[in-house]
C-alpha cells in the first residue's frame, strides 16, 4: 500500500504488521516513521512490535480487538493513544486492512484536537445542541426574564434508531442523528429567532421558540418532519427511518415542565398514529406518561463521532469500519459528502471489464440516494480519460462546457448536471478498480485546493473500502461456485441454510416466503432396476423442473440421494402451491410413462415462513414434518404445514415423550373384547385391546396415540406390555383353576424389524407358564405387504411353536385371497366394512365367496364389528359360526371382563 506525501495537516502512516507476532513490524512508509519519531530501522528491530506502540494501560485489548476484527472482517477501525519516541502519546485514528495469513496493513491518522470533554460542558458534542440540563437552564434564563407572548415547546424524534444501529450499526445511527440536528439547526438558527435547541434523548430534540406565531411554528416543524421522510435510512426496507414531532403552545403562565410534558404527550401520540407532528390540545385526551430525560453527551463513544479538523475523514473511517453494511454505509457518506461540500452528485464508478463503469453508489442533490443498479457507461475513450488525470490520481474540471473532453464524455457530465467536476482514481493495490466523482452544478474558477485535499482522502478511504467489499464479492462467487452441487447444479444444503438465512434477513413482507422439501418416494425402485446412472438422470430432471419455475431470490437446494429443500419468495401462497402442484403433477406423470412399475412418485411437504426471525433449520424441520404426513397419503402429492397439522405435531410429540413413562407407570391397561359364538352365544376368546388412562380416569383410545407410536417403532413396547398384562391375567386364571379361552394380542408390523420378535414372545410366554395354543397372534393384514417373507418366516416360526395366527382386518389390504393359500395363518378376521353393508345380492354373495376361500384354505373365519341381530341372523344364515361387536360386548377393563366371563362361570 504506497501513499503519496501528505497534504497539509494530515498525516497518513501506513505499516504492515505480522499480527502472529505481537504485531511484528515488517514495513512502514515515511509517514508512519514521522509519526512515530522511530527510525524504520527501528521500527523493524526485534525489540520493536505494534503492541509496544500501543499506550500501556490497554495494550492487548486494543491490539486483539484489531486482530480479531481485522481477520473476520478484513478491517477493523479503532482511536487509540500511541507511545512516539520522544517520550510522548499522541491519539490516532488507525485503520487496518487484512492481507491473509495474519498479515496487516495499518493505516495511522494523528488525531490533532482531542476530541471535546467528556464531563458534560452542556453541550451534546455529536450535534452541538445543548443536552437537557444546559436546554432547561438556557430556557429558564429567557422565561425568568419575562414573558409577554407565547412561547413553543417542540420534540423532534427519529424513527427507529435502535434498529438502525442493529442493522447498520452504531456510527450510521450517529450520522442520522446528525443529519437531522443539521436540518433542525438550519431551520432555526441564524433567521433573528430565538430558540434553545436541545438533545433530551438520544433520538430526541428539543426545540423551544419564542413569540412565534404558532402556525409559523407548526410550518417549520411539518417542513423538518417531511423532509426528514425523505431522507436515506440505508437499504434495509424494513426501517423507515423519518421523524415525528409533538408540539406544545405553552400559554404565557404556565411552566416549561407543564409545557415540555405536553409537548410528550403529543408527540406521544403523533409516533403512535403515525403523523407528521402533534399539536396539544387540552380537550384531547392523551395517555400519561414519565418521560426520562438523559444528558447525552455519554453516547458519543459510542457514536464515534470526532471533533478534530480533519474530523470529517477521521468520520469517514469511523463510519465506514463500523459499518455492518458496507452499502449502506458508503450511500449514506456519499451523501454527507455531497451535503458537506455542496455537491450536486456524488458517485462511485467501478469498471467491469475493459469498456464499462458501473455506478455502485449514487447521491444527487434533492434526490438523495440513487438505489438504481444498472447504471452501467461506456467508455470509448479510455486512455484519453486516464490522461487526464495527475499524478495523485486526481481530475480537475471547471466547467464541462469548455474543457476540451470527447462528446461522449460531455453529454455525460451533461445528462447528469455535473458541470463542475472532480475525479479520483481508486486503486486496489496497484490495479485501477474505478474512480469516484464529485460535482457541482455550476462551473468553478477553481476547486479549493483545501477541499480537494479532504475529497482526496476520502476517496482513499472510499477505496479502501470499495476494495474489500469487492474481495468480498470475488470470495462470495469463490464460496457459490463450491457451493454448488455438481450433480444437478443446486446448491448444497450448507450453502442453502446461509443463503435462506440472509434471505430471511432481507425479508419483504410484501412477500410470501415457504420452505418446500421435496422427496422422491420409491426412488430406490429406479437405482436397484436400473441403475445409478439412471437414478441420477432422474434427480437431474427433477432439478432442472425445480429451475425451471424459480422464481426470483428463490434458493433450490439438493440435500442429497433424492431429497431437495426450496426456499421459495413469491406473490402469494396461491403461487407457491399452484407452483408445487405442476411440477409434482409433470414429474409424476413422467414417472407413470416411464416406469409404471415403479409407484415412484414426488412428494411436497410445505412450511410457510410467516416470521422473518424464524431458524431456518426449524422451518426446514417443519417442512419435513409436513412431508412425512403428506407422503401417507397416496392421493396427495403435497401438504402444507397449518395449524392443525403443528397441534397434531404437538401432541405427537406429547405422546411420543410420554409413553414410556405411562407403561413404566401402568397408565397402558389392556381392555378385553370378548369373541362369541353366534350358535351357542357362548365366549370363545376375547381381544386384548389397549386403553392409556388419563389422571382424571378417562381413557384414551388407540387411535389417539397407536399411529404415532407405530410412526417411531414404540409401538412395540405397547404391545409387549399388552401381552405381558394378558400372560399374567391368563397365568392368574390357570392358578385359579378356571377354563382357559383363548386371547389375542394385536402385533404392529413394526415388529418386523427386530429379529428377537419370536424368541422375545416365546420368553415372556414361558415366564407366565401360559401355553402358546390359547395365544393369537393378531397381525394386520396390511402387514404382508412390505417385507412379505419375512413376516411370513416369523409367523410360521410361530405357529411351530404352538401359537395361533389371526390375519386381522381382512380384506381391507390388498393382497389377493389367494394370498391366503400360502400365509402360515390360523384364523382370519374379516374386517367390519364387510359385514357393514351386504344388503345387495351381490354383495351378500361376496361375502359367501369370500367365506368359501377361507374354509377352502381351512382357515377359521371370525367377523368383527358386529352391531345389530340382523348382521348375527345374516352371518349365521350363511353358515357362520364366530363373531366379535358391540352387539356383543364392547371391549371392558380386564377386571370387569374377568368378573363377567372367568370367575363366574
Ligand atoms: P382392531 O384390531 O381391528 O380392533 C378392533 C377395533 O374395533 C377396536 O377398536 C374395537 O373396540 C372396535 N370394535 C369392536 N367391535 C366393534 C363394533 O361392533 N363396532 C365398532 N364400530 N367398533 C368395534 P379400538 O380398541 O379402538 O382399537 C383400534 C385399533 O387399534 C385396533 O383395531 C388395532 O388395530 C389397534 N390396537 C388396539 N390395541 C392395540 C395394541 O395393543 N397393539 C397394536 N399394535 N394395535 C392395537
Ligand atoms: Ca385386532
Ligand atoms: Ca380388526
Amino acid at each position: 500500500m504506497e501513499y503519496e506525501a501528505p497534504i497539509q495537516n494530515t498525516k497518513y502512516g501506513v505499516c504492515t504488521i505480522d499480527a502472529k507476532q505481537d504485531g511484528k513490524i515488517i514495513n512502514a512508509d515515511k509517514d508512519f516513521v514521522e509519526i512515530t519519531g522511530y527510525t524504520l530501522e527501528e521500527l523493524k528491530g526485534k525489540d520493536m512490535n505494534y503492541i509496544k506502540l500501543i499506550v500501556e494501560d490497554e495494550r492487548s485489548d486494543i491490539f486483539n480487538y484489531l486482530k480479531s476484527k481485522t481477520t473476520k472482517n478484513g478491517m477493523a477501525c479503532l482511536e487509540h493513544f500511541m507511545n512516539c519516541k520522544d517520550g510522548s502519546a499522541v491519539a490516532v485514528s488507525c485503520f487496518t486492512k487484512s492481507l491473509g495469513n495474519g498479515y496487516m496493513d495499518v493505516m495511522l491518522t494523528k488525531n490533532i484536537t482531542k476530541v471535546s470533554d467528556k464531563d458534560g460542558s452542556g453541550y451534546d458534542s455529536l450535534t452541538g445542541f445543548c443536552n437537557f440540563n444546559a436546554a432547561e437552564a438556557e430556557i429558564s434564563r429567557i422565561l425568568m426574564s419575562g414573558v409577554e407572548h407565547c412561547h413553543s415547546v417542540l420534540l423532534f424524534k427519529l424513527r427507529h434508531i435502535n434498529r438502525m444501529e442493529e442493522v447498520y450499526g452504531r456510527a450510521f445511527a450517529g450520522v442520522v442523528i446528525e443529519n437531522a440536528a443539521i436540518y433542525i439547526n438550519h431551520q432555526y438558527c441564524g433567521k433573528g429567532q430565538r430558540v434553545v435547541l436541545g438533545r433530551i434523548r438520544h433520538d430526541t430534540f428539543l426545540v423551544f421558540q419564542c413569540a412565534a406565531e404558532p402556525k409559523t411554528v407548526e410550518g417549520i416543524a411539518d417542513w423538518i418532519c417531511s423532509e426528514m421522510s425523505k431522507c436515506y435510512y440505508g437499504r434495509d426496507a424494513r426501517i423507515s427511518g423519518g421523524m415525528t414531532a409533538g408540539i406544545c403552545h405553552m400559554p404565557a403562565e404556565s411552566s416549561f415542565d407543564e409545557a415540555l410534558l405536553c409537548a410528550e404527550k403529543a408527540l406521544q401520540y403523533s409516533e403512535q398514529y403515525d403523523e407528521l407532528y402533534e399539536v396539544y390540545n387540552e380537550n384531547k385526551k392523551y395517555s400519561d406518561i414519565k418521560p426520562v430525560y438523559k444528558n447525552v453527551s455519554g453516547y458519543e463513544d459510542k457514536e464515534r463521532v470526532l471533533n478534530y479538523d480533519n474530523r470529517f475523514v477521521s468520520f469517514a473511517v469511523a463510519m465506514l469500519a463500523s459499518a455492518k453494511d458496507p452499502d449502506s454505509s458508503l450511500d449514506l457518506l456519499i451523501q454527507r459528502i455531497g451535503l458537506q461540500f455542496g455537491l450536486n452528485r456524488v458517485m462511485i464508478n467501478i469498471f467491469e471489464n475493459s469498456h464499462y463503469a458501473r455506478v455502485t453508489n449514487h447521491y444527487e442533490k434533492g434526490k438523495g440516494i440513487i438505489v438504481e443498479q444498472n447504471l452501467v457507461e461506456d467508455m470509448d475513450d479510455r486512455d484519453g480519460f486516464f490522461q487526464r488525470f495527475d499524478s495523485n490520481g486526481c481530475m480537475k474540471i471547471k466547467d464541462t462546457m469548455l474543457e476540451s473532453i470527447s462528446e461522449r464524455e460531455r453529454s455525460y457530465y451533461n445528462k447528469y448536471n455535473m458541470r463542475a467536476v472532480v475525479n479520483f482514481l481508486m486503486y486496489d493495490n496497484d490495479k485501477l478498480i474505478g474512480y469516484v466523482s464529485y460535482s457541482a452544478s455550476k462551473a468553478k474558477d477553481e476547486w479549493i485546493q483545501n477541499k480537494l485535499n479532504t475529497l482526496m482522502q476520502i476517496s482513499r478511504i472510499l477505496s479502501l473500502f470499495i476494495t474489500i467489499r469487492l474481495h468480498k464479492e470475488e470470495n462470495e462467487q469463490r464460496y457459490e461456485s463450491l457451493s454448488i452441487d455438481s450433480l444437478t447444479g443446486l446448491s448444497i444444503y450448507a450453502a442453502f441454510l446461509e443463503a435462506a438465512k440472509k434471505k430471511l434477513y432481507e425479508f419483504d413482507p410484501e412477500k410470501v416466503y415457504a420452505c418446500i422439501y421435496a422427496d422422491i418416494d420409491n426412488f430406490s425402485y429406479i437405482n436397484e432396476n436400473f441403475g445409478y446412472e439412471e437414478g441420477n438422470e432422474i434427480l437431474k430432471d427433477y432439478a432442472l423442473r425445480l429451475q425451471k419455475v424459480r422464481s426470483e431470490g428463490s434458493i433450490c437446494c439438493h440435500v442429497h440421494a433424492d431429497k431437495f429443500i426450496i426456499l421459495s419468495i413469491r406473490n402469494s401462497r396461491k403461487e407457491i402451491e399452484k407452483t408445487v402442484q405442476k411440477v409434482n403433477k409433470e414429474f409424476n406423470a413422467m414417472s407413470r410413462a416411464m416406469y409404471p412399475m415403479s409407484d415412484m412418485r414426488v412428494v411436497t411437504g410445505i412450511y410457510y415462513i410467516d416470521d422473518p426471525g424464524c431458524d431456518i433449520v426449524r422451518a426446514v424441520d417443519h417442512a419435513i414434518h409436513v412431508w412425512k404426513h403428506a407422503k401417507k397419503n397416496k392421493y396427495k402429492t403435497y401438504a402444507i404445514y397449518s395449524d392443525d397439522f403443528a397441534n397434531e405435531r404437538r401432541t405427537r410429540l406429547k405422546i411420543v415423550g410420554s409413553i414410556h413413562n405411562a407403561i413404566e407407570s401402568g397408565e397402558i391397561e389392556a381392555f378385553m373384547q370378548p369373541k362369541f359364538s353366534m350358535k351357542t352365544m357362548k365366549v370363545v376368546g376375547a381381544e386384548a385391546l389397549s386403553r392409556w388412562r388419563n389422571p382424571d380416569g378417562t381413557y384414551k383410545y388407540p387411535d389417539q396415540f397407536i399411529p404415532f407410536l407405530e410412526d417411531v417403532g414404540y409401538i412395540i413396547d405397547v404391545d409387549f406390555c399388552i401381552f405381558e398384562q394378558v400372560l399374567r391375567a391368563m397365568s392368574e386364571w390357570k392358578a385359579n383353576g378356571k377354563k382357559m379361552i383363548p386371547v389375542s394380542v394385536n402385533f404392529s408390523r413394526q415388529h418386523i424389524n427386530h429379529d428377537d420378535f419370536v424368541a422375545r414372545i416365546m420368553a415372556l410366554t414361558a415366564k407366565y407358564g401360559v401355553e402358546p395354543k390359547y395365544i393369537e397372534i393378531e397381525i394386520t393384514e396390511s402387514a404382508f405387504m412390505k417385507k412379505p417373507e419375512k413376516m411370513m418366516r416369523f409367523m410360521r416360526e410361530l405357529r411351530e411353536e404352538g401359537y395361533k395366527i389371526d390375519i386381522d382386518d381382512f380384506g381391507t389390504g390388498y393382497s389377493s385371497l389367494n394370498m391366503l393359500l400360502d400365509v402360515p395363518v390360523d384364523i382370519v378376521k374379516i374386517d367390519k366394512s364387510f359385514i357393514d353393508d351386504y344388503d345387495t345380492q351381490l354383495k351378500r354373495e361376496y361375502i359367501n365367496q369370500i367365506g368359501n376361500l377361507i374354509q377352502t384354505a381351512k382357515k377359521d373365519i371370525i367377523f368383527e364389528g358386529v352391531e345389530t341381530q340382523e348382521q348375527i341372523k345374516f352371518l349365521t344364515d350363511c353358515g357362520y359360526e364366530n363373531a366379535q361387536g358391540y352387539v356383543f360386548s364392547k371391549p371392558i377393563s380386564m377386571k370387569n371382563f374377568e368378573e363377567k366371563y372367568i370367575y363366574n362361570i
